[in-house]
């Protein structure tokens, strides 16, 4: 076993109690609180300890057909798509700063469901929900089609206009971000929503939902339902209510999912066989982040495990493969297996916190079977590689030196603290290696050299290459996948396309003799 700070005493002495309580459980209907048709309920636990924090009206496909009709009913009847852009942006700002207003709640509520440290949510996800928020209501009244100069008489117009009805499937890694990057540009663009939560987060949606009522959205414009994936996923996913006779029309119009490339793959089928929904796909990745030889060192070891570490290591983009030139390796290993040992884990609202926990037993037993598998196929553990304490769902930061392409854990997204480091010699190898995945969401890059730098970001096949710097985010860069890792971009100007219908309108440019 590999040296490590870590014993497996408890990392909780007595968890410390959150500063919030929990306060809405139910679902978002047109604009009210209501239980779930069925009446069920599930648990929602502190991933700290496993305890049960609220019991939560479960949604099904009967809540989904609900919210489904409310829905179409806002877009149809309501006043959201008919209000003019300047005030469906008004009402975007007016939620961002009800969340700067309530962000102490909120960020206690997000580590508590969530387990990620505090810190994080104060100082990383509560402003860049609040960014979001005013990044979207700028694009609001900016959203305009073309003139089209086109051969004829003719005069030629693009309108750009909503889809109609959204629905949102999210992750729980970030339960708050994930949320802000479905619900800006699908509102900005004036469609109206329905959101399924992830079974293991559903609390934070659930709050901002009601800071949007309270900012002034109309009821049925966001409909937020808690619950399984099979059920009420499966639901959203396959909506196939239409209009009664003499409409006809489907509901359902857009489909935009974030999660595993397993689910990417049914949601997809089920959204194709029900009514032909577009959709777009943000899944896993297993990304490389490539260390050459010419790079600053002590600051590529400090990236490359925050790449890796950042959020006990659930990020969609986590640097999952770290690939270090053979003259640096050694080094290199020495100084992350350093940094991993000093990695804080503990209680998420300690100050200091660097790691809490994962955020369920399923993931955290996942987590350890590939820590065991990556000792099985003989990469050498450098640190780590075991639970901490008995409770909760806290892992050891692990690095793993040795590791070579075919092993599972430099294959599979494992989704946890677990640090890879493979050994190249040369940059084209690298290349071939790094894009020898069916994923390719993001990748970095540390060189000293501007041409390396150059040659890299051209060859890697990935959705966002980060140079000499990682997880670098803002609401206006796109983010996304090239192949298995999915289909659309997120975020900034591209994310609009996404909930917007292109309507192309001609018209003669004089009268027409027989009119
Ligand atoms: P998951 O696919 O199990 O679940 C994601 C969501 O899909 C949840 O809301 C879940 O309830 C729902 N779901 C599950 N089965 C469903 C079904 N049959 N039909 C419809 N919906 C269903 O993924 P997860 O374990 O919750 O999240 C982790 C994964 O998400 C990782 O693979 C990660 O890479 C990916 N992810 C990707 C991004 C990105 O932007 N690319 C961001 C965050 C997470």
């Amino acid at each position: 076993r590999g040296i490590s700070r870590f014993t497996t005493a408890a990392v909780l002495e007595g968890p410390i109690i959150p500063p919030v309580q929990v306060t809405y459980t139910q679902n978002l209907i047109d604009g009210q609180f209501v239980d779930a048709a069925s009446g069920k309920t599930f648990p929602t636990y502190d991933p700290r300890t496993g305890e049960v924090i609220a019991h939560i009206a479960e949604g099904d496909a009967e809540d989904i057909n609900r919210a489904v009709a409310a829905a179409r009913k806002a877009f149809d009847e309501g006043p959201w798509p008919k209000m003019t852009p300047y005030e469906r942006s008004r009402i975007l700002l007016r939620f961002a700063d009800l969340v700067e207003k309530h962000s102490e709640e909120l960020a206690a509520l997000e580590t508590w469901d969530n387990g990620k440290p505090h810190e994080q949510s104060v100082t990383a996800e509560l402003p860049m929900l609040v960014r979001l928020f005013h990044y979207y209501a700028g694009w609001a009244d900016k959203i305009h089609g073309l003139t089209v100069p086109a051969d004829g008489n003719y005069h030629v117009q693009t309108l750009h206009e909503p889809i109609g009805v959204a629905g949102q499937i999210i992750p729980w890694n970030f339960p708050l971000l994930m949320f802000a990057w479905k619900v800006g540009p699908a509102l900005a663009c004036g469609n109206t929503i329905v959101l399924k939560t992830a079974e293991q987060t559903p609390l934070t949606a659930l709050y901002v939902a009601k800071l949007f009522l309270e900012a002034g959205l109309p009821p049925g414009v966001l409909n937020v339902i808690s619950g399984y994936g099979p059920t009420a996923g499966a639901a959203l996913a396959s909506h196939m209510d239409v209009d009664k006779w003499p409409v006809m029309s489907p509901l359902l119009l857009q489909l935009a999912f974030t999660g595993s490339t397993d689910t990417g793959m049914i949601v997809q089928e089920l959204a194709a066989r029900s009514n032909l929904k577009p959709v777009t796909l943000e899944l896993g990745g297993k990304s490389p982040f490539i260390v050459f030889d010419d790079a600053n060192i002590d600051k590529a070891v400090e990236l490359a495990h925050f790449a890796l570490f950042f959020n006990q290591g659930q990020c969609c983009c986590a640097g999952s493969r770290t690939y270090v030139h053979e003259r640096v390796y050694d080094e290199f290993v020495e100084k992350a297996k350093a940094r991993a040992v000093r990695r804080t884990v503990g209680d998420p609202f300690k100050k200091g916190t660097e790691q809490g926990p994962q955020i369920d037993s399923e993931q955290f037993q996942k987590v350890l079977r590939y820590i065991k598998s990556g000792i099985e196929s003989n990469a050498t553990l450098e640190c780590g590689g075991d639970r901490i304490g008995n409770k909760g769902y806290f892992v050891q930061p692990t690095v793993f030196s040795n590791v070579q392409d075919d092993m599972l854990i430099a294959q599979d997204e494992i989704f946890g603290p677990v640090q890879s480091i493979l050994k190249f010699k040369e940059i084209n190898d690298v290349v071939r290696r790094a894009n020898a995945t069916h994923y390719g969401l993001a990748a970095g890059v540390f060189t000293g050299s501007l041409e390396t730098a150059n040659t890299m970001m051209r060859a890697l096949k990935a959705g966002t290459v980060w140079i000499n710097c990682f997880d670098v985010f803002d609401a206006a860069i796109p983010f996304g996948g090239y192949k298995m890792s999915g289909i659309g971009r997120e975020k900034g100007i591209y994310s609009l396309n996404n909930y917007l219908q292109v309507k192309a309108v001609v018209s003669p440019l004089k009268n027409p003799a027989w009119l």
